[in-house]
């Protein structure tokens, strides 16, 4: 469907924000993790025809979308980070505006938007202006606008930051039923999100793509290398250069830490099952790169 072929962008001062970064979008949910500026957005956009890459090839169905971008964007669902919208208006004038704007027909578009509305659950609040929705409306008013052109390619930019547990839910529900056909990307810094709706996970860190999978493959990985110690936080070092520290609750004087070790990291560390997050982290890499690590987990 999507490709991305080798894609840079530097901006001014040549900093890298992505830097040769090769993902094919297929159907299915895609999810990208990453820390924040590790290039998430800036990718987002290069997909969505919003920015220009330094170099490197986007390509539909194996066409040149950065040459002729209108077909990719006819067939194309955006959620930007921040997305413009008009606080005089109503939801549901809002979608028909962006309806209008993307040639899908009155009619249908009268049907579709209704649909939306239900499906992200502003049936009610649909002719309330914008300027009185709350952040998690806006959020799901930006989610039906993705969608108002039934696209076959949706990119979600951090789409879930300001929902309520009960509307990340219902997302994540939506998200599972749109991508039976429709390659979505949905990018975030939330394990858990990834976790709940994606078929396949890519990692990216500074511009880098560092480990890509599906998620069972990539948690397989790291079976017999996640432990749980207690350190006393004056001796950091007793974990052995080799651990990546997931996690660490203090308790009184000491820190409990949930760990990714090729060994046991200390005598009386216990094993533990081993979850996407443990390998979000082994590949960000919070210590020097383990040999031992899945290829792309290194750094
Ligand atoms: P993420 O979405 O993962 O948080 P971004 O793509 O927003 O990351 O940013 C990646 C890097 O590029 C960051 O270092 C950021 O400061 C830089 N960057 C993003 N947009 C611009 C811009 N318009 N001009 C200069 N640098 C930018």
């Amino acid at each position: 469907m999507l490709d991305l072929i080798d894609v840079t962008k530097a901006y001014r001062g040549g900093h890298r924000a992505v830097d040769g970064i090769t993902l094919g979008l297929r159907p299915g949910v895609l999810g990208l993790l990453g820390p924040n500026g590790a290039g998430k957005s800036t990718l987002m956009r290069i997909a969505a025809t919003a920015a220009r890459p330094t170099s490197g090839r986007v390509l539909l169905d194996g066409a040149d979308a950065l040459a002729r971008p209108r077909r990719l964007r006819r067939t194309l669902g955006y959620l930007p980070q921040d997305f413009g919208f008009y606080p005089e208006l109503t939801g549901r004038e809002f979608l028909s505006y962006l309806a209008a704007a993307k040639g899908v027909g009155a009619r249908t578009a009268r049907t579709r938007i209704a649909e939306l509305l239900g499906l992200v659950g502003l049936g009610a609040a649909a002719d309330r202006r914008l300027g009185g929705y709350s952040g998690g409306m806006l959020r799901r008013i930006g989610i039906a606008q993705a969608l108002v052109n039934d696209p076959r390619v949706i990119i979600l930019d951090e789409p879930t930051v300001g929902l309520d547990p009960e509307e990340r839910a219902r997302f994540h529900t939506l998200l599972s039923d749109l991508a039976a056909e429709r390659a979505v990307v949905l990018s975030t810094h939330i394990v858990p999100d990834a976790e709940a709706v994606a078929a396949d996970v890519a990692v990216v860190a500074e511009g880098r793509l560092v480990l890509q999978g599906r998620p069972a493959d990539l948690v397989a990985g790291l079976e017999g290398r996640v432990w749980e110690a207690v350190v006393d936080p004056a001796a950091p070092s007793a974990l052995g250069e080799w651990s990546t520290v997931v996690r660490s609750v203090r308790e009184g004087e000491l820190l409990r830490v949930r760990v990714v070790a090729p060994e046991r990291p200390l005598p009386d560390a216990v094993p533990l099952r081993p979850g996407l997050e443990d390998a979000y982290r082994a590949a960000l890499g919070t210590g020097p790169a383990d040999p031992r690590l899945p290829v792309g987990a290194r750094r």
